[in-house]
């Protein structure tokens, strides 16, 4: 009789890829059947390259650079719409967070206008425990070599009070921090 052989996937792989981003995300892709009523109920999925369905399926052929480099991933709007509707209790909204994180760090942000606009907005909730829209526009057209981008409708905003030019910080906002600080000592879970 042969014995059984246990398959670890490699370091990097996608296998392990995908097998981190389940367990960042705390859900089981293996569970969907693909019955597409997450992409029915997503509000922005006629914007999106993979409807989340699709997302989902590219994961379980092991096509994770793909599902990486969607823009889907980017469009999502965290409304958790799709995870309340699935019947097999996939959790795809957290799935998608999980997609984000890994993108980032794995440098597969294919739009870094993307990237700058969203590290530009956690950057303010984490300094100031909300979003400062003056520092997210600075930073990012800072990122994007592209300094004055919307100037001309940024400044009337600002002027018209519509924009505030100094952020301010919430009461609670070193709690904030300390939340961003202990999900870096996780390593970004
Ligand atoms: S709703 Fe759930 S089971 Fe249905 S396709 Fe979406 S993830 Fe899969
Ligand atoms: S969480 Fe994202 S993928 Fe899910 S329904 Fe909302 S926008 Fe669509």
């Amino acid at each position: 009789m042969k014995e059984a052989v246990t398959l670890i996937p490699m370091p990097g792989s996608a296998q392990a890829m995908i097998e981190q981003i389940e367990h960042e995300a705390h859900t089981n892709i293996k569970s969907c059947y693909q019955c597409g009523k997450c992409s029915a109920g997503c509000p922005v999925a006629f914007a999106m390259d993979y409807p989340p369905r699709q997302i989902i399926r590219l994961l379980q052929l092991d096509l994770v650079e793909e599902a990486l480099k969607a823009d889907s991933i980017w469009v999502c709007a965290s409304c958790e719409t799709c995870s309340a509707r699935c019947p097999r209790n996939v959790d795809i909204a957290s799935l998608m967070d999980a997609m984000r994180r890994k993108a980032l760090a794995e440098g597969k942000v294919t739009d870094k206008k993307v990237a700058a606009f969203n590290e530009g907005f956690l950057g303010g909730v984490k300094n100031f425990g909300r979003s400062f829209e003056a520092g997210i526009l600075l930073y990012h057209n800072l990122k994007t070599g592209q300094l004055f981008k919307d100037m001309e409708l940024g400044l009337p905003m600002m002027q018209r009070g519509k924009v505030e030019v100094l952020p301010h910080k919430i009461k609670g906002s070193a709690q904030v921090k300390a939340i961003f600080d202990r999900v870096d000592k996780m390593g970004g879970e």
